[in-house]
């Protein structure tokens, strides 16, 4: 029986070049691919750069040039290097892409129509001259616990706590050295445990389950 399977590998970061870590997962991953295609299924290998998060804005900024500038010439660099592995998907995407963008509209409009989205103020750090919040790494100071110095926003390399960067003592902006301040950004959270069982059910069940996924 032809087997139609849908393949992944984790999305690479648009921030930076790929690896020898991120090799091992991809190589391995392509020769499953093969492997299913030669015993005659259907399978297809999709991946994509991951082109959003804090750090390429940071580095663009820093660059002198666009968010685009930067992830456009880091999608080529990860082409080139995926294809002197000779690493091979069947379609090789962009989270800055239309049809991304058109997908997330449709999830998120209907988990939006369910009422499965809360609204809560979180306090976050924030660095007041680059002016951005700070993610967790982007915040070192001294460990809460053990006074261990220059230890990173959510845990100690020293004694392994772990704690939130606000917790953190002295704590400074790794963008910009600046003390952090504390402020309040609402947050929007999707309550999850609410498609328990439509979650279990789906993800067990092997089979293709977009008209379900559009019942929701
Ligand atoms: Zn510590």
């Amino acid at each position: 029986m032809t087997r139609q399977i849908l393949v992944t590998a984790a999305l690479p970061y648009a921030n930076g070049h790929i690896h020898i870590g991120h090799l091992v997962e991809y190589i391995q991953t392509d020769i499953w691919v093969r492997f299913q295609k030669m015993r005659g299924h259907r399978c297809l290998f999709v991946c994509a750069d991951d082109t959003h998060g804090t750090a390429i804005m940071i580095r663009a900024r820093r660059e002198g040039r666009s968010e685009e500038a930067v992830i456009a010439d880091m999608r080529e660099a990860h082409l080139r290097d995926f294809a002197g592995f000779q690493i091979e998907f069947d379609n090789y995407g962009s989270t800055n892409s239309p049809e991304n963008r058109e997908l997330c509209h449709q999830i998120w409009s209907a988990i939006r129509r369910r009422g499965l989205v809360r609204q809560k103020d979180v306090q976050q750090l924030y660095d007041p001259v680059v002016g951005t919040f700070l993610a967790d790494r982007f915040v070192r100071g001294t460990c809460p616990r053990c006074g261990a110095a220059d230890q990173p926003g959510d845990n100690c390399s020293s004694c392994s706590a772990t704690y939130t960067p606000a917790d953190l003592r002295d704590p400074r902006s790794v963008l910009s050295n600046a003390i952090p301040e504390i402020r309040t950004a609402e947050h929007l959270f999707i309550e999850l445990e609410q498609l328990h069982d439509f979650l279990q059910q789906w993800s067990q069940e092997g089979i293709t389950c977009s008209r379900k996924w559009h019942a929701i």
